[in-house]
């Protein structure tokens, strides 16, 4: 199979016919090759999008939430073959993928469809006069996105981008590009205008860099790791863009004993390794209060064992493997370390003995907070555990390190409940409950987690240009 960039709504190779493979996780195996886009294909979208710009920002709001709407209907026509290319070239279970992910990245577009609708902007009764914001899109805008939830992301981001008027470049990850090339051809098939939405593939430094330096590119949304996201600061901050970064987590998950655990316990454990623990929300470091430590481990432990690793396609498997042969090096890597570090495996720790990059649910006690695998993000089924005290300590804990992306805290005390979820430095906090995600609230991180965290149609604002209008209505000076 052969994965081309979309420009201008046509299906496009690299000029030079350059490619790369994509492999199929559960086997190793090279399963496609994806076109490897570099400057001069990105100069071609940025082109088309530029040239796209004035008729797509000229549209009425709810002509946009028309186009919106009929791509979020065209996606889900092709919610099965969207769920079962996802599962192929992620290696997520194809059950995540069709009840969760597909039908996320479906109500990404259709909430900004409605919110192109609902778009306001503040205005101000002065003395005399009135003061107004007026928003505009801002033009070409680049949205770059990770691997592990491939077009859930990517249309999280071009959404908002597309609702406020603005055109899109996307830079979707070369290790899972078929659901973003599927999207440029769905697009396509219902005549989406041509150059609104150029989706341009290849690795990072060869087409994502050119990308971000762009001069006809005004703004950069970018999704990935902590590493990439500064190198993207780096570069653009000087050129004067907007940079909106959703960057890497190193979460916690707080039980207290008066919580309702035991009834809890399957969320707690998918919390911990959904889609292999490669979920930047995932809870990787669990904290329990010292008196259910024991028990709880116990319980979490033949949970954790009893998820059946295997065959993403096979619709009994609950938990796939790794997506790369980086990840799984990394992974394997990062419980030999913990052992280094005095870690205690109680569960997992080892590859599996088949083809395809599949790492057992592991669970490492006996760490210390400072350690590196209790601070760096291995983004993997690994999760360690530490015993707290008190409410302060387990506080102290979970805002230990430098990520601050997100929290879940498992009490049945409400005073405690809403003290945590002020005291903790992270940009999400769930009480008794794991990626409750409502559209309307913020999404994002503190600390090295990101920058900017918008919601709902304030989601939006991101991609305009905020102008004052002053207007003296009687008696100004
Ligand atoms: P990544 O290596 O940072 O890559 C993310 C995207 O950036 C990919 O498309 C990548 O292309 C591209 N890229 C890499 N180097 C670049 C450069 N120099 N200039 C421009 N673009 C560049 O992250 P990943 O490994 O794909 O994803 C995992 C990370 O994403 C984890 O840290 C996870 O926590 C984070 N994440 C955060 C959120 C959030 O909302 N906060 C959500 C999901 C994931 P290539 O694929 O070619 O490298």
């Amino acid at each position: 199979m052969e994965l081309n960039h979309w420009i201008a709504g046509r299906s496009t190779p690299s000029k030079d016919g350059d490619r790369l493979d994509v492999h199929e996780p559960a086997t190793g195996r090279v399963y496609a090759h994806v076109a490897a886009g570099g400057a001069a294909e990105v100069d071609a979208a940025v082109a088309a999008a530029r040239e796209a710009f004035p008729a797509w920002s000229a549209l009425r709001p709810s002509e946009r939430a028309r186009w919106l709407e009929r791509l979020a209907s065209a996606l889900e026509d092709h919610a099965p073959a969207l769920a079962s290319a996802e599962a192929r070239d992620s290696g997520k279970p194809l059950r995540l993928a069709r009840e969760i992910e597909i039908p996320r990245a479906i109500a990404n577009l259709r909430f900004f469809a409605h919110a192109a609708t609902q778009f306001a902007s503040e205005s101000h009764h002065g003395e005399a006069g009135l003061n107004y914001t007026l928003r505009s899109p801002l033009g070409v805008v680049a949205a770059i996105s990770p691997w592990n939830l491939p077009l859930y992301l990517l249309t999280w981001k071009i959404a908002p981008a597309l609702a406020a008027g603005n055109t899109v470049v996307a830079k979707p990850s070369e290790i899972t590009p078929w659901t973003a090339t599927l999207l440029g051809e769905i697009a396509a098939g219902i005549g989406f205008p041509a150059g609104v939405l150029n989706i341009v593939h290849g690795r990072g430094p060869d087409a994502g860099e050119p990308l971000v330096v762009h001069p006809d590119v005004k703004a950069v949304t970018f999704t990935g790791s902590t590493a990439v996201g500064r190198r993207i600061a780096g570069l653009a901050s000087p050129l004067l863009k907007k940079v909106s970064l959703e960057l890497g987590g190193k979460n916690a998950t707080l039980v207290f004993a008066d919580s309702p655990w035991r009834t809890h316990l399957d969320v707690l454990v998918r919390s911990a390794f959904q889609n292999s623990g490669q979920i930047c929300l995932c809870g990787s470091r669990l904290l329990l209060e010292r008196s259910i430590h024991d028990e709880f481990l116990a319980a979490f432990v033949e949970r954790a064992q009893a998820l059946r690793v295997g065959d993403p396609l096979d619709e009994a498997t609950a938990m796939g493997p790794l997506v790369s042969q980086a990840q799984f090096d990394k992974v394997v890597a990062a419980i030999a370390r913990a052992v280094d570090e005095g870690g205690r495996v109680v569960s997992g720790g080892r590859a599996l003995a088949r083809e395809g990059w599949f790492v057992e649910p592991t669970v490492i006690d006996g760490l210390h907070a400072g350690c590196a695998t209790n601070r760096e993000e291995i983004f993997g089924p690994i999760v360690t555990v530490q015993a707290f005290d008190d409410e302060a300590e387990a506080l102290a804990l979970a805002n230990t390190g430098d990520y601050g992306l997100s929290a879940s805290v498992w009490t049945r005390d409400v005073g405690r409940a809403h003290r945590l979820a002020a005291a903790l430095r992270v940009g999400m906090v769930w009480i008794n409950t794991w990626m409750q995600r409502d559209l309307r609230t913020p999404f994002g991180g503190a600390g090295a987690s990101g920058l900017g965290r918008e919601g709902g149609w304030e989601a939006m604002r991101f991609f305009t240009e905020p102008k004052n209008v002053g207007i003296c209505l009687e008696n100004c000076e």
